[in-house]
């Protein structure tokens, strides 16, 4: 089955990792702007960091049939340091009109500090003035429900967001309610061994519905696999559901909340048949 992976860091990753993604139906994925593994020191280094996400990805992924578009940020671990940041945001209007750019992420929180917030409701403001697509990354472990509280009730207070443009991301049991009762698209990033699991990502579908869902690999520098997405496929094909629920997960949905960029646009190879 044809999917598209709405959160796959492919900078960690190895061409042999894009193949196996080929084979598998990936036909288009999109990579938001994440944590190097360590802090960066300079502007310059996510200048380039921008440049591989919009030049040297794509044509990677090219050479495997897959479409690549990308988010752009400082991410929020990094954005504790309110200097850079506001280095790297005068950076990155110069890079939104590069084709495959489809909107600001994955911006958020990491352990909720106030630097951060501030850092977080900057790159909305840039999302907003330039009217782009918003991809949010909660935090992992014991920061996930305060985080993602901070996060949506900020975004619900802003009245100039729209919610159906925002997806928040890495939702899991305790948060997904609180994401899709504000109109927000949620992303459930798979993992193997820590977060969610396929098994857990196939109870939430089946506890709150398939609107405005999307499931993703993540596929970072950690644990984490590329082909999460087929097994996804495989656990909702073991409880028996349908072929066409388990496309709209996997492939309309993504199509659905991307296409909001005019960017987005799959090719014939990627749209024939499934
Ligand atoms: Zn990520």
């Amino acid at each position: 089955m044809k999917y598209i992976d709405i959160h796959a860091h492919m900078v960690s990753r190895t061409t042999d990792d894009y193949h196996h993604m080929a084979l598998t139906g990936c036909v288009a994925l999109t990579e938001p702007a994440f944590w190097a593994g360590f802090d960066r020191l300079s502007p310059v280094v996510f200048a380039d960091y921008f440049n591989r996400l919009t030049s040297f990805e794509p044509a990677r992924a090219a050479k495997y049939g897959i479409q690549h578009y990308c988010w752009l940020c400082l991410n929020p671990k990094e954005g504790e340091d309110r200097e850079l940041t506001q280095q790297v945001l005068e950076l990155i209007p110069q890079f939104l009109d590069r084709p495959n750019v489809l909107g600001i992420g994955e911006i958020g929180v990491n352990r909720v500090t106030r630097n951060e917030i501030a850092t977080f409701i900057d790159h909305v403001d840039l999302a907003l003035h330039y009217n782009q697509l918003i991809h949010i990354h909660t935090p992992h472990l014991e920061d996930k429900y305060k985080g993602t509280k901070v996060i949506v009730d900020t975004l619900v207070s802003d009245r100039r967001v729209e919610p159906g443009r925002v997806m928040v991301d890495h939702a899991e049991e305790h948060t997904i309610g609180m994401i899709l009762d504000q109109g927000f698209w949620t992303g459930l990033t798979l993992y193997p061994q820590t977060k969610t699991s396929a098994a857990r990502a196939v109870d939430m579908l089946e506890m709150y519905g398939s609107e405005r869902l999307c499931v993703a690999s993540a596929c970072d520098w950690g644990p984490s696999l590329p082909t999460a997405i087929p097994h996804f496929v495989l656990e909702m094909r073991r409880r028996g559901h349908s072929e066409q629920l388990i496309r709209k997960i996997v492939y309309d949905n993504p199509i659905e909340f991307l296409s909001q960029s005019p960017k987005f646009q799959l090719t014939p190879a990627s749209v024939e048949s499934i």
